[in-house]
């Protein structure tokens, strides 16, 4: 018999496992329970469209046998069983793709649990076992076969004897050490117990022979006598079967819905919030769902696929259901249980099926609703919350062109000038001073570069409250909201933006109007880089600043340019360089444009180098800004 080798990847992990001092090495068991039920539903789910099953639905079961002289515990089922191929590709290669290369990338980060986190499967077998065997026959095969390892050292798959369809797995539970009582494993109260923590909601019986000891009756004129004792074996089923989410919320304990997520959904951290509700009337549903408090490590990256599990009366029809979470919820992890939906329905039939969009609709209203409640109760909760998804409600926003904006306005949360700290638009709103009729905003890729922006300070000294905006998508969701209760939103860098009362406006147009032909001079020296030049009040110490007109700001050009497919048609922010009107340095213009147009050229350049490093850019030609910073030196 040849032996295999595990696929490299597979291997690692095994290594991992055989030598891992993790503490909670106990996992195994609900991870091959999981299987094993697994394996159930699949046949299960069979038997009820398909006679020849030829297992009556109560006869789907799970068995624990444990060999305590033989150090044995088996877990066999009567599922769906494998094939030799299976056999070879399911315990040969690591299942789930990426774990791995997560737990290579995250080995620095000591808390990282990449064995609560995947779960890891059926290898966690080897953290209590120095050899697995695995019997099985698959349905509608008549030939079984075992899979056998040792360890990392790589498998052996054989033909073998086994009378019905299913699996049992053979684990030979180590020897005690020091450091670890592996003969906690053969212990029928333990094992009863840990049957009951991780997998009490399985939905197949999970089955055990237990022995006690009993005292034996004593006879007529036998009481002088020491009491005898003799050993009474009874098949226990050490779950109670039902599914969490079928329970009274009243019942179940925060740590039970802890320990549900954690194992259903490969996480290794409590969620951040549990949504448990059930719904009667149109439609009638059970619903258990999770915000998380971090994202999945995939999150972010295109495998990552979104959706809940689909149960149809407690039985699994889909595992991730995409269309009952919006993508601006994809975060949500859990399931929905309906008593409507029909069992053998396809995944084609399910996207028109109309139970399930009402479904699909009142999810995401218990979902809002849920997060309102976290803002209003719970505030700093959310605000870690905001931390970690709340890009994917901006992107909300702006997706669907702005078609979820009403739903999702009340939920964001951006940085403002006010201390620094989150605040809603609605607060924004509620404190804005009098006579205040707009919303006020800056971009930067940090509060402290938005801070040293040079419009920041007079936006300020108005008493002006500023939205802070670090990401990419965030100007583009306010833009696509237009306005908040009536208030327009304006970017601080607008070539609009204007503080002046009507005097100061008017006297400020006239010398505008007055120095005309001095800003023609100047912008034809600067180039195609801007679009004008002009005298401005909004500035308070700074010199110069660059504005845009027409709606694209900087950060926008930025992003819209960086987008795929952007490179032939790249759009352009209009922009204005705006001279301080009160600052010494317009007067001197004035003098240069009289005496001077050579160097009032040069100024001019070297004001829009000023002003691209005031705003935070980097100069456009910085050999010909030095050269002329140099020269006025050197005068
Ligand atoms: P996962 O269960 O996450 O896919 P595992 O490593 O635990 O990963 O199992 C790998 C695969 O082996 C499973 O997906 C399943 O196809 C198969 N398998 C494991 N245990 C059983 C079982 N008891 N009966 C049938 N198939 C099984």
């Amino acid at each position: 018999m040849r032996t295999k080798q595990f696929k490299s990847e597979s291997k690692k992990l095994m290594d991992m496992m055989i030598n891992s001092i993790y503490t909670h090495k106990e996992i195994f068991l609900r991870e091959l329970i999981s299987n094993a039920s697994d394996a159930l539903d699949k046949l299960y789910f069979r038997s009820l469209t398909d006679n020849s099953v030829g297992i009556a639905p109560d006869d789907f079961e799970i068995r624990i046998e444990i060999d305590k002289d033989n150090r044995i515990l088996r877990i066999i089922d009567n599922g769906c069983g494998m094939t030799e191929e299976e056999l070879d590709k399911n315990l040969g290669t690591i299942a789930k793709s990426g774990s791995l290369a997560f737990k290579q990338e995250n080995e620095k980060k000591e808390n990282v649990d990449i064995i609560g986190q995947f779960g890891v499967g059926f290898y966690s077998a080897f953290m209590v076992s120095d050899r697995v065997t695995v019997e099985s026959r698959a349905f509608g095969s008549d030939e079984a076969f075992r899979w056998e390892s040792s360890g990392a050292d790589g498998y052996t798959v054989e033909p073998c004897e086994k009378e019905t369809v299913g699996t049992t797995v053979t684990l030979h539970i180590k020897d005690k050490t020091d450091d670890e009582n592996y003969d906690e494993y053969l212990d029928q109260y333990r094992i009863s117990a840990l049957v009951k923590k991780y997998s009490d909601y399985i939905r197949h019986p999970i089955k055990m022979e237990f022995t006690t000891r009993e005292p034996v009756e004593k006879k007529e004129g036998e009481e002088s006598k020491e009491t005898e004792y003799r050993d009474v074996t009874e098949l226990r089923t050490l779950n109670s079967m039902i599914p969490i989410w079928k329970k009274a919320k009243s019942e179940i304990k925060p740590e039970e819905y802890n320990s549900f997520y954690k194992d259903k959904f490969y996480d290794y951290e409590d969620p951040a919030r549990v949504i448990h509700s059930k719904t009667e009337g149109q439609a009638t549903y059970s619903a258990l769902m999770f915000i998380p408090k971090h994202a999945p490590f995939d999150y972010y990256t295109k495998d990552f696929e979104k959706g809940l599990q689909l149960y149809s009366k407690g039985v699994l029809i889909m595992d991730k259901c995409a269309d009952l979470l919006p993508d601006y919820f994809s975060f949500v992890k859990g399931l929905v249980d309906s008593e409507d939906l029909s069992l053998n329905i396809s995944r084609e039939t399910l996207q028109h099926d109309g139970q399930l969009k009402l479904i699909a609709k009142t999810v995401e209203k218990k979902i809002k609703s849920e997060l309102e409640k976290m803002l209003k109760d719970e505030r700093e909760a959310y605000e870690e919350f905001f931390k970690t998804f709340g890009i994917q409600l901006k992107f909300g926003v702006y997706n669907d062109y702005g078609m979820h904006k009403d739903t999702l306005k009340d939920l964001l949360l951006f940085r403002s000038s006010n201390e620094k700290k989150y605040v809603t638009l609605k607060e924004y709103v509620e404190r804005m001073k009098e006579g205040q009729d707009i919303i006020y905003y800056a971009c930067g890729e940090t509060d402290e570069k938005i801070e040293m922006l040079p419009q920041t300070d007079a936006v300020k000294d108005k008493g002006y409250e500023i939205l802070y905006l670090t990401e990419n998508v965030d100007e583009f969701a306010l833009k696509m909201m237009g306005e908040y209760d009536g208030k327009k939103f304006m970017n601080i860098c607008d070539d609009n933006l204007n503080l002046d009362s009507e005097e100061e406006k008017k006297a400020l147009e006239e010398e505008n109007t007055a120095a005309k032909d001095m800003f023609e001079a100047m912008k034809e020296s600067i180039g195609d880089k801007i679009n004008a030049v002009r005298f401005t009040n909004k500035l308070k110490n700074h010199p110069v600043c660059l504005t845009s007109e027409g709606g694209i700001s900087l950060e926008m050009e930025k992003v819209l340019n960086s987008m795929p497919g952007a490179a032939d048609n790249k759009v352009k922010a209009q922009l204005v360089l705006e001279i301080n009107a009160s600052h010494p340095i317009a007067e001197k213009l004035k003098e240069l444009y009289a005496s001077d147009k050579e160097l009032l050229g040069k100024y001019a350049r070297l004001l829009y180098g000023e002003a691209c490093l005031i705003g935070g850019r980097s100069v456009p030609d910085p050999a010909e800004h030095s050269a002329l910073v140099c020269e006025l030196m050197v005068k």
